[in-house]
């Protein structure tokens, strides 16, 4: 199965893709099947949580993100005050969507299952409506993989609105025009045989899933929406809610970057960037994931930092403008896509399932991708920089303090924005050929998840969220 970059660059909510957006989403379509087959019939509602959204549910806001989906919520245009009001209980009931029902928050009961069950992934909701005779009407079970991307167990249940391809080895067709790539060997082959770079590659395939220009005019929304983001994080300032007291930064780092010229312009201009996205993030206001809320600053950061400090070195002979800043968009996050789709089918984007490798590193290597892609590298050169970004965040875990995507995830994002442009920088200047495939880093990263304990995969039960004291 193929996703479309469309679904790797969401605009949503923060502060957490799998524990914010990724319910939301699950929630809604929960409460649509509700709706369609047992309008005016549900009195009560479970939903239990388990695993990493059992331990850090609260922290990410699971339970306002899935009252907000059973009333239809959708993360792109929710209001993230309502949610904030459903979490901390200044609104008192809620109407499911379909507008036939309206329950008292007290008949919602959200739970933080403790108990451990083996289920598929470690983020699973189960949800449960009944009627007012205490019959049980509709019993649903979903797994937020990472992303935004929910996956139901049920039978009747579905999954998000990934578009998906079918396998062509699997006895399937593909749309006319899809160029198969099921690992970062065949995307290389498959440019050399196409004689096309990266996000051509990925455009074309785009195309051929939902129609001509479709991807592309998404991507302009979601750079604009980044800019937005960025933008908001350096007028903001005070304390990030949550209790642990964090003080907002990139407003005043926005302010001290070095000149023009200085040594250190690259990495303030970066720092700046990716840590306004993130305490956007941590307030729970508007931001893409990219591929995760969690790693969503470092693609918008080095984004933003070619268009501010690299326009010479870009692929393009024209003066900035709104048109060529946005097409350059586009190439960089079509080339990021492509390599976030094959990290996330070949491994996983999820903190919860493999550390924040799976996140802080899967975003590097995309961000680190597509900067290669707009400054001109070859297909070779943006693998090969995809692969310096994950080899270099190998083992790292998800360890965050209080259960809040604060500490260490906002500097964690600036670390990564300023790795991801020095991967981008040494794959360019290559040839291209390097000892350590980027198949071989992803399979790398997936055994190292696998090996690494619970504790340090998005449950707050080990490192610093067990040194750092929360007060
Ligand atoms: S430590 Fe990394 S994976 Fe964990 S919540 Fe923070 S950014 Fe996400």
């Amino acid at each position: 199965m193929a996703i479309s970059v469309v679904e790797m660059f969401s605009i949503g909510i923060g502060p957490s893709s799998s524990h914010t957006v990724g319910p939301m989403l699950g929630a809604a379509l929960f409460a649509r099947e509700l709706s369609d087959q047992h309008a005016g019939s549900v009195a009560r509602i479970e939903i239990d949580l388990f695993g990493s959204l059992s331990a850090t549910g609260r922290g990410h806001g699971t339970p306002g993100a899935i009252l907000a989906g059973l009333e239809g919520a959708e993360p792109k245009t929710v209001d993230p005050a309502h949610v904030r009001a459903l979490a901390d209980g200044s609104c008192q009931a809620i109407t499911l969507v379909g507008g036939t029902t309206t329950l008292p928050l007290d008949d919602v009961a959200v739970t933080f299952r403790t108990d451990r069950k083996e289920f598929r992934h470690p983020n699973t909701v189960e949800l449960r409506a009944f009627a007012p005779d205490g019959s049980e009407v509709l019993e649903r079970r979903f797994f937020s993989v990472g992303g935004g991307f929910v996956e139901f167990d049920n039978p009747a249940g579905s999954s998000n609105s990934a578009t998906s391809v079918e396998d062509t080895e699997g006895g399937h067709s593909h749309p006319a025009g899809f160029r198969s790539y099921g690992c970062a060997d065949d995307l290389l082959a498959a440019c050399e045989d196409a004689e096309c770079t990266v996000a051509e590659l990925v455009s074309g395939n785009e195309a051929a899933i939902s129609g001509e220009g479709i991807a592309e005019k998404h991507l302009v929304e979601v750079w604009h929406a980044m800019r937005d983001c960025i933008a908001a994080g350096f007028t903001e300032r005070g304390t990030l809610p949550g209790g642990l007291d964090v003080p907002r930064r990139a407003a005043a780092l926005s302010q001290q970057l070095g000149s023009v010229d200085s040594v250190t312009r690259t990495m303030d201009t970066l720092n700046a960037a990716a840590i306004a996205v993130n305490e956007e993030n941590a307030a729970g206001h508007r931001v893409v994931t990219a591929p995760t809320n969690g790693a969503a600053g470092i693609v918008p950061a080095v984004l933003h930092w070619a268009f501010e400090c690299a326009w010479k070195l870009l692929d393009t002979d024209e003066e900035r403008d709104e048109d060529t800043e946005s097409a350059l968009a586009v190439r960089f996050l079509l080339a990021a896509g492509g390599i976030g789709t094959l990290i996330k089918e070949r491994a996983s984007i999820s903190g919860a399932e493999l550390g924040c490798q799976g996140e802080v590193g899967s975003a590097c290597a995309m961000a680190a991708a597509g900067l290669t892609e707009i400054m001109g590298g070859t297909p070779a050169q943006v693998e090969n920089a995809a692969e310096i970004g994950i080899e270099h965040n190998l083992g790292l875990t998800c360890d965050p303090v209080g259960g809040l995507v604060q500490i260490p995830c906002i500097e964690r994002n600036a670390v990564g924005a300023v790795k991801a442009v020095n991967a981008s920088v040494l794959a360019l200047k290559g040839s291209g050929e390097h000892r350590v495939s980027l198949d071989t880093a992803i399979e790398t990263m997936r055994q190292t998840g696998l090996d690494m304990m619970d504790k340090y995969k998005e449950t707050s039960l080990g490192g610093l969220a067990v040194n750092v004291p929360e007060c």
